[in-house]
């Protein structure tokens, strides 16, 4: 199974993305998270993100592509792949489609998540974040047993992301209409697009996804 999300910031693609994961057994690959860990490392990539990332803009085209090219011919995600964050313009979209190409693989399913935008704004200012394990909160509807705490096993420190504060959050919004849903069109001409209604409990808006990713016709069985 090869699935993207195109789904704007504070969606739920990464908490999402997770259970799709344990569920057909495939690899989430995170452009967000890789870049965050290479700012971490010091990484020339890292330091050439800093200032985007920070910003809530994207990080070049040219850049990113290659990161992403870079990690997905690994052969650990040659039988199957979520990408979170990736495409997220016609000219990664592209990209994407001939480094499939020369690999002789297709996306399934590209799954659009449709959360209004005070929705959004809402679960990313209240958003904190593992610095161990990456697992998120919501400090309202989903908070730690204890504060700034993940819960067990991990009991890593939960810290607010440098691009979930207010003015950064709002950029980021804009960028993805912008640069990013106009991909929506995109995916709709190639047949692959999912729509689904990312409101509610994770539990309903995987079962969502679920239903609708058994009905389109994979070569990957879904575990009981
Ligand atoms: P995310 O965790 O997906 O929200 O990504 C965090 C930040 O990393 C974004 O706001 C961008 O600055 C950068 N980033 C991640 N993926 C991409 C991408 N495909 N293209 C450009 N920038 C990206």
């Amino acid at each position: 199974m090869r699935l993207i999300f195109l789904a704007p910031p504070g969606s739920g693609k990464g908490t999402q993305g997770a259970r799709l994961m344990k569920e057909y057994n495939i690899l989430q690959l995170s452009t967000g998270d890789i870049l965050r860990e290479n700012k971490k490392r010091g990484t020339k990539l890292g330091k050439e993100a800093r200032y985007y990332m920070d910003a809530g803009e994207l990080v070049p085209d040219e850049i990113i592509t290659a990161m992403l090219k870079e990690e997905i011919i690994k052969p650990e995600y040659q039988t199957g792949f979520i990408l979170d964050g990736f495409p997220r313009t016609k000219f990664q979209a592209k990209a994407l489609e001939e480094i499939l190409e020369e690999m002789n693989l297709k996306l399934d399913a590209a799954i659009i998540l449709e959360v209004p935008k005070q929705e959004l704004i809402s679960r990313l200012s209240a958003r904190r974040t593992c610095r161990k394990c990456g697992k998120t909160y919501h400090l309202i509807f989903n908070p730690p047993q204890e504060p700034d705490t993940c819960d067990a096993p991990c009991f890593g420190h939960l810290f607010q992301r440098a691009d979930d504060t207010k003015e950064t959050i709002l950029n980021r919004l804009k960028v993805y209409e912008r640069n990013t849903s106009p991909l929506i069109e995109y995916f709709e001409e190639t047949g692959i697009a999912i729509h689904i209604n990312g409101l509610g409990s994770v539990d309903e808006v995987y079962d969502r996804i679920k239903h609708s990713l058994a009905a389109i016709n994979t070569h990957v069985e879904v575990k009981k």
